[in-house]
């Protein structure tokens, strides 16, 4: 008897154990954050809150909820919001993402992914809506590694993180359904020595994992924007619409002090946010938008902001400096029968690369038919194709960025990221590029091969191959040179330790944090969604302590008294009436 307890007991703290780290999820949307979303044409022209979040992307949503919990808050969003890119709410959406501007071949200043290509020449793109470049990435979700949080200059509170993650994990991440091609990648990886099996798995660990995604099994995004649902709403004031100019200082202390921004509107009209008394503003616009900010505020480097004729307000020479992108070299494969896409839901980690793979459909049209030989199809051809991606660890290769305009804040910066200028940098790609050549001798993808007349059975690629002789080692690093483009995890240029604070507080400066993707120096685990929405989550907590703790020696404005609504007055004075209030609310306009 006491012997079935037990067992009951250690299954249910197994079956509980698994819950918490990972929820098998399929919810529908939860759109409840319209309620604080507003165009920034119905905001006055000036306004007062506790806290200002320039950027609501990845890490500034979560922020921002946390930080309504007591306090008001008003968050900057340049771009729209998701509904109005339903692109951007389904897995089926993600390719259409990067391809629309190539329709329309102009920025039209409003599309969810805004293309840009660094001065390697590698394209790029940024998120451009509320929810950022979470709303447009490939929904993989894995937790940083041990290193990035012992080497990432922040003593760090384990427990916190823990509970930090959990809280993004709980409401937005799934545990996705294996498709036939993740299985395959899966038993390739093992096969070709990347183990062990880790199973399904958040935590960064060496070998082979099924990790979480931000898709649900319906292929629904739940991306950082639905994070905000679990803040106050009644305490949240989320303009869309809204590009921040720059920061506003006051000199009359020591160090500058933050007071507040100037943003414009999608009219082109200028506002005015303001904090009160112990507020804060605090920089979420990602890796290329937050030093770009920095720098059109008058903090960097003094030659620099000169040269510019920029006023200096705070003299910061590694403003825009450590840019940073992780290569991403990948083979791709033609698959020889028809292939359900799936986002990549495995991993295989190692020291040096991790692999991942998503199989796609792509529409193929033949251009180039002699007229009137073969009637026309007449439905679109898709070719089914399989990308094997590898990117390495780190990278320790660095860049910079270069303001392109010093008045207009749209005009995205010069960004250069030095791919493989560090010989590690390069080596960890020849390693990984091996791997995938011995991937591809595996068992298990042997069935993903074409028979040529002959009989003969080769795989067939679109874009480069590996090299014949890949022990070859001037051949494989060239390889890893020509084949370079971006996994779109760059970050970097207002780095822990040169820009900020361990408390992610911009070094000579009151009142102003960074807490983004230009913060790290590496790019953490496999994939850093996770952990840019934990440390929104974490740094807000952290704030709210701080807050605490200077009400508590009676210093000054406590938090909102419960239960009381801190905002609402001004956006009804601004639309009119009560009624108008929910036409204020976006939905695209
Ligand atoms: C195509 C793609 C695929 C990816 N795949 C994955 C993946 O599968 N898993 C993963 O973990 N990571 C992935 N990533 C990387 C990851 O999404 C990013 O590293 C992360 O989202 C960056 O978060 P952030 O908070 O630093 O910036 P962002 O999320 O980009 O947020 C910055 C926000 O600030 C806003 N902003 C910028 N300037 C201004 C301004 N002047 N005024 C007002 N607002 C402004 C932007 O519009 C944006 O919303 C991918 C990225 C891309 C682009």
């Amino acid at each position: 008897m006491a012997q079935a307890s037990l067992s009951l007991l250690i299954l249910l703290i197994a079956f509980t154990g698994f819950h918490r780290q990972l929820q098998v999820l399929s919810s529908e949307y939860d759109f409840s954050y319209m309620k604080s979303v507003y165009n920034a044409t119905y905001l006055p022209p000036e306004e007062e809150y506790d806290y200002i979040v320039i950027g609501g992307g990845t890490a500034g949503c979560p922020l921002a909820a946390t930080l309504s919990e007591e306090y008001s808050v008003l968050v900057l969003e340049r771009g729209n919001a998701p509904k109005a890119h339903p692109s951007v709410l389904h897995a089926s959406g993600s390719l259409a993402n990067l391809m629309r501007e190539e329709e329309e071949d102009v920025d039209d200043g409003d599309t969810p992914a805004q293309r840009f290509t660094s001065e390697d020449g590698v394209a790029n793109v940024r998120g451009r809506v509320l929810g950022g470049s979470s709303m447009i990435n490939a929904g993989f979700f894995s937790r940083a590694d041990n290193e990035f949080f012992s080497k990432s200059g922040v003593e760090w509170d384990l427990d916190e993180v823990e509970k930090a993650y959990e809280w993004v994990e709980e409401s937005i991440v799934s545990r996705p359904d294996l498709s036939a091609w993740q299985s395959v990648v899966k038993e390739a990886l093992l096969e070709a020595g990347v183990g062990p099996d880790n199973g399904v798995n958040l935590k960064h660990e060496l070998g082979t994992k099924v990790s979480g995604s931000t898709f649900d099994e319906m292929g629904r995004r739940h991306g950082a924007v639905e994070l905000l649902n679990k803040g106050d709403l009644k305490n949240l004031r989320v303009a869309i619409h809204a590009t921040v100019e720059r920061i506003i200082f006051s000199t009359k202390t020591a160090n500058p002090s933050a007071i507040g921004v100037i943003y414009t509107d999608s009219k082109g009209e200028s506002h005015k946010a303001s904090i009160r008394q112990n507020g804060e503003i605090i920089l979420s616009a990602g890796a290329v938008g937050s030093p770009q900010l920095l720098l059109l505020s008058g903090i960097g480097p003094h030659s620099y902001l000169s040269s510019l004729n920029i006023p200096i307000v705070h003299s910061q020479p590694n403003v825009g400096k450590f840019m940073a992108d992780n290569p991403r070299n990948n083979i791709n494969l033609v698959i020889p029968f028809p292939y359900i896409p799936s986002t990549a839901r495995v991993v295989g980690i190692t020291n040096d690369y991790f692999i991942e793979s998503a199989s796609i459909n792509l529409p193929f049209s033949p251009t180039s038919l002699p007229f009137g030989f073969l009637p026309t199809p007449s439905s679109p051809l898709e070719l089914s194709l399989a990308v094997i991606a590898e990117k390495i660890v780190g990278p320790l290769s660095r860049g910079s960025l270069r303001l392109a305009s010093k008045t207009d804040v749209k005009a995205t910066p010069h960004v250069q990221f030095n791919y493989f200028t560090d010989p590690t940098d390069l080596s960890r790609c020849v390693s990984g590029m091996r791997k995938l050549g011995e991937l591809l001798k595996t068992k298990s993808m042997d069935r993903f091969k074409y028979r040529d007349f002959n009989g003969a059975r080769d795989f067939m690629f679109l874009g480069p191959t590996l090299p014949t002789n890949q022990s070859d080692d001037s051949s494989m690093e060239a390889f890893c040179q020509s084949s370079v483009t971006t996994i779109w995890h760059y970050h970097g240029g207002c780095l822990v330790g040169k820009v900020v604070d361990g408390d992610f507080k911009v070094i000579g400066t009151n009142s102003l944090r960074v807490v983004d993707g230009s913060t790290f120096t590496i790019s953490p685990g496999t994939n850093p969604q996770a952990t840019l929405m934990m440390i929104g989550r974490y740094v807000g907590l952290k704030i709210l302590r701080e807050r605490r703790e200077l009400n508590y020696n009676g210093n000054s404005l406590s938090a909102i008294p419960q239960g009381q609504n801190y905002l609402g007055s001004h956006i009804k004075a601004t639309c009119g009436q009560e009624t108008v209030l929910s036409s204020c609310v976006c939905n695209g306009q």
